[in-house]
């Protein structure tokens, strides 16, 4: 597998980080969620970083998630997002998503395909700039399917004006999406969340979770659960299918929010993986 991978590069891209209370992303030793007016009280407020994955192929450039916001305190009806998830640049890095991409001399135009893990606000916030007529979006069948059907501003972490008239693509199931770069359907975060398996010719196969999996404590095992998710069975299958596939590929996993393994990541413009 490794050996017939065609020569593609990888490049991790800072998106923004949020602040929140971590029981949002690990129910564990009873915690309960508190919003930034209870930050200071002792419970687990702390970073919550995003990010996207950028990868040179030879038949395209396929960009991974957009990450949050820059304009979120402007653009966010009000409903609570600014209390429970507010957003700050990363120190260190680029920040954005278009920071990040203009790190490498990039703008949305030069993405040939934007496939979206979900579509919750903080993975799809920015698809509406590459709505240009350069690229592609591809988003899970299931995912769209349930995205369409909310009324209002916004169903839980899916804000509506995200992605409501953008065109994007359908793929169901593990899709190859080029040679080397597949989708691996993920349901259970939401109908339809994705994970991205790239593999890399010299560093091996890596696994981008996106939602699937939160954090390296959520990846146990045993899996941990979290306070959102939409089917908490297919999230547990979905961990495990993931495990499975990891375990075979000997991959390296990257989870979605996890601040201590964000640390650890290469970052562009510098970093890169090949
Ligand atoms: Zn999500």
């Amino acid at each position: 597998m490794i050996g017939a991978a065609p020569e593609i590069k990888l490049h991790v891209l800072s998106t923004g980080v949020m602040e929140t209370d971590l029981t949002w992303l690990l129910l564990k030793g009873g915690r309960t969620i508190r919003d930034r007016h209870h930050k200071d009280d002792p419970v687990v407020w702390g970073d919550c970083p995003t990010h996207a994955v950028l990868i040179e192929h030879p038949e395209g450039r396929v960009l991974w998630d957009t990450g949050v916001p820059r304009d979120w305190e402007e653009r966010w009806a009000p409903t609570g997002f600014h209390d429970f998830f507010p957003v700050k640049e990363p120190i260190d890095g680029p920040g954005y998503l278009d920071s990040s991409l203009a790190s490498l001399d990039l703008t949305p135009d030069d993405i040939d395909i934007l496939v979206l893990s979900h579509l919750h606000f903080d993975h799809a916030a920015n698809a509406r700039d590459f709505a240009g007529g350069k690229t592609r979006i591809i988003a899970n069948d299931k995912e769209v399917e349930g995205a369409s059907q909310i009324q209002g501003y916004s169903a839980g972490a899916h804000i509506v004006s995200d992605y409501q008239g953008l065109p994007i693509e359908t793929v169901s199931g593990d899709v190859e999406i080029l040679p080397g770069i597949s989708v691996i359907e993920t349901p259970g975060h939401t109908w339809g969340t994705m994970s991205l398996r790239v593999d890399l010719p010299q560093e091996g196969t890596k696994i981008f979770t996106s939602d699937a999996v939160y954090l390296r404590d959520s990846w146990g095992p045993p899996a941990v659960g979290a306070a959102i998710v939409w089917n908490n069975l297919a999230w547990l299958e979905s961990v495990e299918k993931l495990r499975k596939i990891a375990e075979e590929t000997g991959a390296e996993v990257i989870f979605g929010h996890d601040g201590e393994q964000a640390a650890q990541l290469r970052y562009a413009p510098d970093g890169v993986y090949r």
